[in-house]
């Protein structure tokens, strides 16, 4: 049970500790953030708000531990991630619970996240072992005008501290994506979890706190983000932010200082049918891609463009589907659960009414209890609606019908978002044509938009990001390249 067992140490009995220098502690301010469980509307969990002199202390501690784990061997790096995998693997159904109170992610989707991250921290100790391993060698005599006088070696040495910050929806699984990533490449990491999510997150960190990592090399600092995320941004001892959400992130892209970002921000997946698209298989895929974990994933499909021709088919498979999912508590494994927030259910409802006025068809009745929004899909879409471009972020899915391929590619390229897409047809060459012309950091052909496998390379354009995701891509951009240059007194040839 969370708190409980091997997490005791993580609990005082009414709030959740922060880690900080390998001990887990009660803040100095006093104050505690409620976290409130989105299915009962009723406080879940506290964590400690913590204040901005204990984000000193822990900025100073990751900057000091840093500097003897970058001198720790790689092997030995790796083999501690390996252990706090198994930990993590080994404490999914506590980390889980957490996962359900918190987010209401349904409770099989919650194990599946914990286990996931595990293997992505294997993975990611695995894949630093081999590509940190290795370097470069050049030589002069290829750059016009030198002689073989000087031989270049090149190694990837860590950034310092890293600051992660993961957004509500995979908390856990987003939290590793980073820290693992830093960890192998010789980093130190500051995670500060999202306020819906933060228990579930303190209780993974205590699963590489009892993997054995040294003292100050990880730490976890919780509190609002509007109150302390300012601090921890701007702050002096930061030397990189690898960031997951949303608008929040382009704000923090404005304030940070010279330092490396990694920004994986908000999306508008768009999803493009054409007239021989296996419909049977787009309506699954719609189902899967626009209504799992009721629509609260970076790379849900949220907006259908399809072709007039197939689209009354389309949309009739697709309702039939949407009649068969579950709605109810994630306890209960129904497909859809409640929105994370109030807020966040207030915000679909605005789209909703938006759409109603502008005269939208409702495939379904809109229903809402407390957070809980009954899938909802919307035809006759026209740009004009809200829902057209903004991202709901819940079980709403609108369909637009177009008349064309251009005007379907134009819709996805109008948007502000630039994250994944997705195309579906038989015709191959078509695809490639399209993906080509969509402006997105990925195009899924025949499937639904997924951030996983998670060692595939993932990002953003436009709004939706900077740099790119994926382990190996990670890895590297939480690394410096660090040349060394042997000058040679006269010019050397190896021989044949
Ligand atoms: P969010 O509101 O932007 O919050 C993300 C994180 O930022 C949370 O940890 C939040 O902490 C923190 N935060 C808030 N204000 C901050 C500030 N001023 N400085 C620093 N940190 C601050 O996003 P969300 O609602 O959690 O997640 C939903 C969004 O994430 C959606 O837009 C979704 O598309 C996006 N997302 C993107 C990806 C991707 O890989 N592209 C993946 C998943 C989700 P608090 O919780 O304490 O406010």
């Amino acid at each position: 049970m969370a708190g409980t067992g091997v997490f005791a140490d993580i609990f005082d009995g009414d709030a959740y500790k922060y880690y900080s220098d390998g001990e887990w502690k009660k803040s100095s301010s006093g104050k505690t953030v409620a976290i409130i469980n989105p299915t009962t509307r009723k406080t879940q969990y506290k964590v400690q708000a913590c204040t901005q002199e204990e984000v000193n202390k822990v900025m100073e501690l990751a900057k000091t531990a840093q500097k003897s784990w970058a001198k720790t061997p790689l092997w030995k790096r790796a083999e501690l991630l390996h252990k706090a995998a198994a930990i993590l693997k080994e404490h999914k159904a506590p980390i889980a619970e957490c996962l359900v109170k918190e987010i209401a992610k349904p409770a099989k989707d919650s194990v599946t996240e914990v286990v996931r991250s595990g293997d992505l921290v294997s993975y990611c100790a695995e894949e630093g072992v081999r590509i940190l391993g290795e370097g470069k060698f050049l030589v002069s005599d290829s750059f016009p005008g030198n002689e073989r006088t000087k031989y270049c070696l090149t190694s990837k040495v860590p950034l310092g501290v890293i600051l992660a910050i993961p957004p509500f929806n995979y908390p856990v699984n987003l939290a590793v994506s980073k820290i693992a990533p830093a960890l192998i490449a010789g980093n130190s990491l500051v995670l500060k979890p999202p306020t819906q999510g933060a228990v579930s997150c303190l209780h993974m960190v205590h699963c590489f706190h009892l993997a054995g990592f040294p003292n100050g090399l990880i730490s976890c600092v919780t509190g609002k983000g509007s109150e302390i995320g300012d601090f921890l941004t701007m702050h002096p001892g930061v030397n990189c932010i690898s960031f997951t959400g949303g608008d929040t992130g382009i704000a923090i892209s404005k304030k940070a200082g010279m330092i490396p970002l990694q920004m994986e921000l908000g999306g508008k997946d768009a999803c493009i049918v054409l007239e021989d698209a296996d419909l049977d298989l787009v309506a699954s895929n719609i189902i899967k891609g626009g209504f799992s974990y009721s629509g609260q994933r970076c790379t849900a499909v949220k907006v259908v463009l399809v072709m007039e021709s197939v689209a009354d088919a389309l949309v009739e498979k697709v309702k039939a589907k949407v009649a068969k999912l579950t709605v109810g508590a994630p306890e209960d494994d129904s497909d859809i659960t409640p929105v994370v927030s109030e807020s966040s259910a207030n915000f679909i409802e605005g789209l909703v009414k938006d759409a109603k006025e502008k005269g939208a068809t409702f495939c379904q009745e809109y229903k809402r209890e407390g957070n809980l929004i009954w899938p909802l899909l919307l035809d006759n879409v026209r740009p004009d609606m809200r829902i057209a471009w903004e991202e709901p972020f819940g079980p709403v899915l609108p369909v637009i019908r177009i008349n064309s391929i251009e005007e379907g590619i134009h819709h996805c390229n109008a948007s502000n978002f630039g994250l994944q897409g997705c195309v579906f047809t038989k015709d191959v060459n078509k695809a490639i044509l399209i993906s080509d012309a969509m402006e997105t950091g990925t195009v899924q052909i025949n499937s639904a938009p997924a951030r996983g496998p998670d060692h595939f390379p993932f990002q953003g354009l436009k709004d939706s990001g900077i740099g790119s995701q994926g382990v190996t891509n990670s890895i590297n951009m939480m690394t410096k390249i660090k040349t060394t240059v042997i000058n040679l007194p006269t010019p050397s040839y190896t021989m044949g």
